[in-house]
């Protein structure tokens, strides 16, 4: 007789089936780092916080310590400008931050930099534009050079963020031209959504206008060959890996990678949305929030994700 009780007899047997399982190799911690060098908690992202240099350093011994193989640096900036040009400032913030980083751990943590203007930027917007237009080319162009600045600075890997067409091959050439070939480039994949905004708040100076609308360079949240298209793209242009962002909202589009591009490894980004998703669902309906997060990470893993961005990767890794 056909039964399926058999292989769920108990937890051993239920483990010993399992095709796949996520692990802490397959985590990114992303980090906010202050200029300022205050360290508090992050009101948009409850159980997250603003890192000094120093405190950064602890926080990535833990997630070394916890086998986490990567982290992803955002730097808070005390000042921005116009155009972006503070990116390039000889020994800026993030390079300090990078510097800092590789001295302290050089092969056993790598060090990923998000790569976007809107770091920089008073209207802190992620590309160039003129009366509503992308400025593709400018745009990519900028990138490629922070890239520069942040790869020299110790940058093992760059991640292309403001979703301008040419990011990647812009960023290649330069990164080649400089002898940074054997830097790696993550390209993100966003869709246009509403889960970004905790994380927009934690690293927003001010409250000034944005000059564009974001739907004119992130893909649409409905639109699944208008993903593809841009994935085709950056992987066309020289991505080594692709970030799907949002992760548990874009589950389809992850297995399509996957499905599309077999031997390109996929990353996902858990956003700020999603963890403060868990974080209120786990406080209001008392869902144990360790359960929460393996489902909802290991999801993604099966969806087809190799490596998973999350806030949640310290606890995870612990789980
Ligand atoms: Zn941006």
């Amino acid at each position: 007789m056909h039964l399926t009780t058999r292989l769920k007899k108990s937890k051993a047997m239920i483990r010993l089936v399992r095709p796949m399982e996520l692990t802490s190799n397959n985590l990114i911690y992303p980090i906010f780092v202050r200029e300022d060098g205050k360290e508090y908690a992050i009101q948009s992202m409850k159980g997250q916080s603003y890192l000094s240099i120093d405190g950064a350093v602890d926080v990535c011994h833990k997630a070394v310590g916890l086998g986490i193989p990567a982290i992803m640096v955002f730097g808070v900036l005390k000042t921005k400008d116009c155009d972006a040009s503070i990116a390039l400032k000889e020994n800026g913030f993030h390079s300090e931050i990078f510097r800092k980083l590789k001295k302290e751990f050089n092969d056993d943590l790598i060090l990923i930099s998000n790569v976007c203007l809107c770091d920089y930027t008073i209207d802190e917007f992620c590309v160039y534009s003129e009366k509503g237009k992308v400025l593709n080319e400018k745009t990519a162009a900028m990138l490629g050079k922070i890239a520069v600045a942040h790869a020299e600075a110790g940058a093992d890997v760059v991640a292309p963020a403001a979703m301008c067409d040419g990011q990647v091959k812009h960023m290649r050439q330069a990164l080649d031209a400089a002898g940074f070939d054997d830097v790696a480039i993550m390209s993100y994949i966003k869709t246009d959504s509403c889960l970004f905004k905790p994380f927009k708040e934690a690293m927003t100076l001010s409250d000034t206008p944005q000059s564009i609308d974001s739907s004119k360079f992130r893909t649409d949240i409905i639109n699944d060959k208008m993903f593809m298209r841009k994935v085709d793209l950056d992987i066309s242009e020289g991505a080594d890996v692709v970030i799907v962002k949002p992760a548990l909202t874009n589950l389809d589009l992850i297995l399509r990678v996957k499905q599309q591009y077999p031997n390109v490894p996929i990353a996902a980004y858990q956003v700020s949305g999603e963890y403060t998703m868990i974080k209120l669902l786990s406080e209001n309906a008392r869902i144990e929030e360790d359960v929460l997060i393996m489902e909802t990470l290991n999801s993604i893993k099966r969806a087809g994700a190799d490596m998973i961005i999350t806030y949640h990767a310290l606890q995870a890794a612990q789980s």
